[in-house]
Parts: structure tokens; C-alpha cells; sequence
């Protein structure tokens, strides 16, 4: 099974992902913890390229093709070949945080950025996808930190949150949308839940 995390920066996905991977390790699933961009020895080359501010502008279309060479890459040496072999693969951002920031978050055309996306991964979709959601007013510290996203302002992070919800609010069987400031543990305990019923 695939399971994704997406939502903004600064959510908790990271946190939450290590959580669900202890839990799977509790209940002796096999599984593996990845993520996008980075997953692959290319991918943290491409994860280095575009979020190091000494790179300067790098032109939007140039950009999107660093993310989605990042992700052929990543599904084709890790996520396939982890699927399978019967493991649950655990994935921090996939390909709505791509349409999310590239499309809706930049000025790119959404619709060109889904096609790229999903051409990239060769068609793979989540069997699930965890949505933490927070308003990016509470998340300014985690946004601030990431120097390469900063002067793009809060308006792009409030725009990837609206598309998050609403791809979610288009396929609500194949995501479980949970609030972010929820408690750390209740947070745990909704998507092991959510998993467990996915597992069966
Ligand atoms: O979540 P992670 O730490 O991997 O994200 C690193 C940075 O890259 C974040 O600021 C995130 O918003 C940005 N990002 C992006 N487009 C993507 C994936 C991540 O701008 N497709
Ligand atoms: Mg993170």
C-alpha cells in the first residue's frame, strides 16, 4: 500500500510520518519511510538544486522539471520496487505538493503541472493521503526558515492549502484530512486509524 503525507510547511508531516512508521514497526508491517523531494541519491542532488538560495532565481518551468525529475526518479528506484515487494511505503509529499506549489502556489498552469506530475510518476497514485491542514498563519516560523520560499510570501502557502483541500474534497475516499494543531497524539492515533482500515 502507498500512503502519502501532504499539507503545508511547518504541519508536523515529518513528526507524523516517524510516528506511523513506529507504529507499523509495532504491529510488524514491513514498510518504508520516504520522501519527495530527496528520496533517491539524484533526488537530493535536485532537492539540494532547488532549495539552495545561492542558486538565485530559478526560472518556474526549471524548477517544476527539477521536482519532477525528482519523482521519476523516486518511483522508479524506490517506490515501485518497495511496492512490490509487499511493503507499505510511507511517503513525505508526493505529487499534490507539487501541483500545490509549482501550479497553484506559483504562476505555472495548474493543469500543465498535474500532467507533468503524473507523467513523471508514471501514473502511480497514493492508496491514501493524509492531509495535515493548518492555516500558514500559525506555521510562519517553519515558512520563514526556508529561505528559497520566503519572498514568495504567505499568499502562496495560503494558495497551496486551499488546492490541498480541494483536491481532498474531490476524492474524499482516497484522503483522511486531519487538523494539524490537533495533539500531537490524537494526531497518531487518527491515522494509524486510518491505516489500519486501509491495511484491513
Ligand atoms: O517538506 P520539505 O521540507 O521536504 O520541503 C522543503 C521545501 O520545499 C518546503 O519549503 C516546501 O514548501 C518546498 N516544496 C516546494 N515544492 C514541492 C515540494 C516542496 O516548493 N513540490
Ligand atoms: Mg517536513
Amino acid at each position: 500500500a502507498f500512503v502519502v503525507f501532504e499539507g503545508g510547511d511547518g504541519v508536523g508531516k515529518t513528526t507524523q510520518v516517524a510516528r506511523l512508521a513506529a507504529w507499523l514497526t509495532g504491529r510488524g508491517t514491513p514498510h518504508l519511510v520516504t520522501r519527495q523531494p530527496g528520496g533517491t541519491p539524484v533526488g537530493s542532488e535536485l532537492r539540494r538544486l532547488v532549495l539552495d538560495p545561492a542558486m538565485g532565481h530559478v526560472d518556474a518551468r526549471a524548477e517544476a522539471l527539477m521536482y519532477a525529475a525528482d519523482k521519476a526518479q523516486h518511483v522508479h528506484e524506490v517506490i515501485e520496487p518497495a511496492l512490490l515487494r509487499g511493503e507499505v511505503v510511507v511517503c513525505d509529499r508526493y505529487v499534490d505538493s507539487m501541483i500545490a506549489y509549482q501550479g497553484a502556489g506559483r504562476a505555472l498552469d495548474i493543469d500543465d503541472v498535474a500532467r507533468i506530475a503524473w507523467w513523471a510518476v508514471a501514473g502511480r497514485r497514493p492508496d491514501l493521503t493524509i492531509l495535515l491542514d493548518a492555516d500558514p498563519a500559525d506555521a510562519v516560523e517553519a515558512i520563514a526558515d526556508k529561505d528559497r520560499l520566503e519572498g514568495a510570501g504567505i499568499e502562496l502557502h495560503r494558495r497551496a492549502r486551499r488546492f490541498f483541500l480541494d483536491l481532498a474534497a474531490a476524492e474524499p475516499d482516497r484522503y483522511l484530512v486531519l487538523p494539524a494543531r490537533s495533539g500531537r497524539d490524537d494526531l497518531a492515533a487518527a491515522i494509524a486509524d486510518g491505516v489500519a482500515r486501509l491495511l484491513g
